[in-house]
């Protein structure tokens, strides 16, 4: 059965051999729930989050860079911060703060009429691309839709799910005519096709998209899920890459952001609690110093870098 054949966590690339169009399936099981490790969402704010963190690696997956895409929900609605990130080799991690449990699915009311952004940051790099994404419909895949529609970039849709075992997305992208010439591998035997068949070809594959359920998305095996949508089209799927959950935090990066408080309300905060203990808002793991740790790290001496790692 089509259901053995599923691969969790994984991120499939495809190819449409006669178009230039290309997509990429993803699906999150264990790296989603690592995800949503000893936090309690309500459903909307929890499937909203999956929705963004699959998108994050579709869209990740898109782009050849190094670094890490975020998007970025910020309003001063009921979700007043939503995060989703994935880095270009494919770790997610994610996160929501909510003032108050709604039943709403849609950005604008979960938001407050937020702001939805993409971010694209280097590695050790100070690049740094920033796009708005418009709140154009009520869920994600509609805003990234009109964004993309509206920005200077590759024509794409993504369709996305989450539920409380997985979160799940397809894209589809047109790509430039030179892609195809480039190829992958022998030159065809068919004549290459038309710009009106490149039009029309695009315009049928976004429409069978739409007809994939969020069911199908999340519990069929990317080949079936291809065969269903694509029958008379000749797709080809290639090895799926891993996606895994990883927070970036350290004690370093918690140290410099301590050191940002001032040693005054450090101490302050030393003498009241006898320790200050941090926690990483993404994985939740929790950074202690005691008194030495922190007159340590505040003396002149220490340089970043120089701390003794946990
Ligand atoms: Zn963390």
């Amino acid at each position: 059965m089509s259901l053995a054949m599923r691969d969790p966590d994984s991120l499939h690339r495809f190819l449409f051999e006669r178009y230039p169009i290309r997509g990429h399936l993803v699906r999150l099981d264990a790296s989603w729930r690592a995800l949503l490790e000893r936090r309690d969402y309500p459903p909307a704010i929890r499937d909203t989050l999956g929705e963004a963190v699959a998108a994050s690696a579709l869209l990740a997956a898109t782009l050849k860079f190094d670094g890490t895409l975020s998007l970025q929900l910020q309003g001063q609605g009921p979700l007043y911060l939503l995060v989703a990130q994935c880095t270009n080799d494919l770790a997610v991690r994610g996160v929501a703060r909510y003032r108050e449990a709604v039943d709403s699915r849609d950005l604008s009311v979960l938001s407050g009429k937020g702001q939805l952004s993409v971010t694209v940051e280097g590695q050790d790099l100070p690049q740094r691309y920033q796009g708005v994404v418009p709140l154009a419909g009520p869920r994600l895949a509609e805003c990234l839709q009109a964004y993309f529609d509206q920005s200077e970039q590759l024509p794409t849709r993504l369709w996305l799910h989450a539920e409380e075992a997985g979160a799940y997305g397809m894209l589809l992208q047109r790509l430039p005519v030179s892609a195809m010439e480039q190829g992958n591998g022998a030159p065809s035997p068919r004549t290459p096709p038309s710009p009106e068949e490149i039009d029309d070809a695009w315009r049928r594959v976004q429409l069978l998209g739409d007809t994939l359920k969020p069911e199908e998305l999340a519990t069929l095996s990317e080949r079936t899920i291809l065969r269903r949508l694509f029958p008379e089209d000749d797709v080809r799927l290639f090895e799926p890459a891993p996606v895994f959950f990883r927070c970036r935090c350290s004690r370093e990066r918690v140290i410099n952001m301590l050191r940002a408080l001032g040693s005054d309300d450090l101490r302050a905060l030393l003498a009241e609690r006898g320790k200050v203990e941090v926690r990483c808002d993404f994985c939740n793991r929790a950074y202690e110093f005691d008194a030495v740790d922190v007159e340590h790290f505040l003396s002149p001496q220490a340089t970043s870098g120089s701390e003794r790692r946990h």
